[in-house]
């Protein structure tokens, strides 16, 4: 057993409300630069849909991850033999047109228009050339389903579904949807970090945070390739790649990262927890439909003293290792097994998060009547309006078990709660489901305090991060700070 430590996060999906203010916080935070104007570091989707850039998922188009070929791990966009190629042309990279144009507004046109009888306008203009452009696409083109059907119908996680499920997700008036939100999900298998030619993009030690040295990126964008999230982008201003950095420097300092902060849902849940870096291989090796189990089997018990041992032994700070014991994330993905991570198979082993989502809860469109699709008050999981194997291609490797699981148990929740609250379901009948569902009556409240009453320090359990040794190993820390951050002995230079 190797005990690591690692930044971890959940995203609950039933309260993203889409409205991007996540995106925007870390847009003015980090993105607001020459190069970077199409940078979404933080970016949030409309399921169905294409996503940004568009149909990311569709690894026959990009070819990012990981395949097993002869039972060994490969990189799916580049190998031994073809980095030199791939360094000069690489096909399944991602274009502008899978990104979009970036664009600004003529706003001197708005503004100091002389008084007429028309309306003035403020029309687009390129970012790349300067020129007044047609927008056709954008970081959120689809959202809330607009164009659909066109992104609807080519969401890559409608593979599977029979003719009337895929109607049943997109044809406007039965339409369905649900927001997900996107970072780096800073993976323990990361296929960006392997496939560097330069040595550029590394996994922090202490903390799992994936990032790329600026110094040593050549920007020869194989991150960009191998990242079956797509969650590397090249800037073009400065000859290197940029990737989202989990906010380190608020992290070190005890605050949540901007988007996680700043989420007016409050979906989103950060906390350490500890893995066995021995088995990352052998578990990104397993077939898909034991992924999922296998993923989880790698997060340990932090309150085993034999893992605390462990840690200890590793150099594990005492104070990470309490945080790992109060994390929210530990709680939603190893006890309550209600967060599952995104696309499994593209086994990157990604350490972010999602609880499915089970909204809309009650009624259905048929040809010309909306009526109820269950007798229940809550919908049946298996006749849920989002069918399940669509949620089962996002989070199940294509496999419905751990989907359903994690369905039942919140509809379970809910019902306890209506019971206990209301009281127009009966206590057996919400206690009989509770059982069915794998959920005794504390942990039906536990789950229900972390998702629907939790404060920001339930949220964020940021463990003290230790950087004041790293500070003590410079010159002197105090000659630096208000100048150039912790921990930078001299300014960032991104070529502006
Ligand atoms: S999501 Fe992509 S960029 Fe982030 S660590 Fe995983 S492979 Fe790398
Ligand atoms: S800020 Fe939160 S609620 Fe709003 S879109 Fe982002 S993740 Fe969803």
């Amino acid at each position: 057993m190797n005990v690591r430590s690692q930044i971890s996060m959940v995203f609950h999906l039933d309260k993203c409300i889409g409205c991007h203010t996540c995106s925007i916080a870390c847009k003015n935070i980090w993105t607001d630069r020459k190069g970077t104007e199409y940078m979404w570091w933080n970016n949030v989707e409309t399921k169905p849909g294409t996503g940004f850039p568009t149909k990311w998922e569709d690894q026959d188009k990009y070819r990012g991850g990981w395949e097993l070929k002869d039972g060994k791990l490969q990189l799916k966009s580049t190998s031994k033999a073809k980095t030199l190629t791939n360094i000069f042309h690489n096909p399944s990279m991602p274009s502008m047109d899978d990104y979009y144009e970036p664009w600004t507004y003529k706003y001197d046109e708005l503004f100091n228009a002389p008084e007429g009888s028309d309306q003035p306008t403020a029309r687009p203009i390129s970012m790349v050339t300067g020129e007044y452009i047609n927008v056709e696409s954008g970081p959120n083109w689809d959202d809330d389903l607009g164009g659909s059907p066109v992104y609807a119908e080519s969401d890559p996680n409608l593979k599977g579904l029979t003719e009337d499920q895929r109607q049943q997700l997109f044809a406007i008036e039965r339409l369905v949807f649900f927001y997900f939100p996107r970072i780096c999900n800073h993976c323990l298998n990361p296929s960006c970090v392997a496939a560097c030619p330069s040595g550029a993009l590394y996994k922090r030690g202490e903390d799992g945070i994936v990032l790329i040295d600026q110094k040593r990126c050549r920007g020869w964008r194989a991150c960009v390739a191998a990242c079956p999230y797509k969650k590397t982008f090249y800037n073009w201003s400065t000859g290197k790649s940029e990737k989202c950095v989990l906010c380190y420097p608020r992290l070190e300092t005890g605050q949540a990262p901007a988007c996680f902060h700043s989420c007016v849902g409050r979906i989103r849940y950060l906390g350490v927890m500890l893995y066995d870096a021995d088995r990352i291989e052998e578990v990104a090796k397993l077939p898909d439909d034991q992924l999922i189990d296998g993923h989880r089997s790698l997060v340990l018990n932090p309150h085993d003293p034999a893992v605390v041992a462990g840690a200890q032994a590793n150099g594990i700070h005492d104070s990470v290792i309490e945080s790992a014991q109060a994390s929210p994330v530990y709680k939603f993905v190893k006890e309550w097994k209600l967060a599952l991570p995104p696309h499994i198979e593209f086994r990157t082993m990604p350490m972010l998060y999602y609880v499915p989502p089970m909204s809309p809860v009650m009624a259905n469109r048929g040809d010309d009547t909306v009526s109820s699709v269950s007798e229940e008050f809550f919908h049946d999981i298996e006749h849920s309006r989002v069918p399940l194997q669509f949620m089962a291609n996002l989070f199940g490797a294509g496999h419905q078990g751990k989907v359903v699981y994690a369905l039942k148990k919140q509809k379970a929740v809910r019902t306890y709660r209506r019971a206990k609250t209301v009281g127009d379901i009966p206590m057996e009948t919400a206690e009989k489901m509770l059982r069915e569902a794998d959920c005794s009556i504390e942990q039906a409240e536990a789950i229900y305090n972390l998702t629907s009453l939790c404060t920001f320090d339930d949220r964020f359990v940021i463990p003290p991060m230790h950087r004041e040794e790293a500070i003590e190993m410079m010159r002197d820390p105090a000659e630096h700070k208000t100048a150039v951050g912790f921990g930078f002995m001299e300014p960032p230079k991104r070529g502006l």
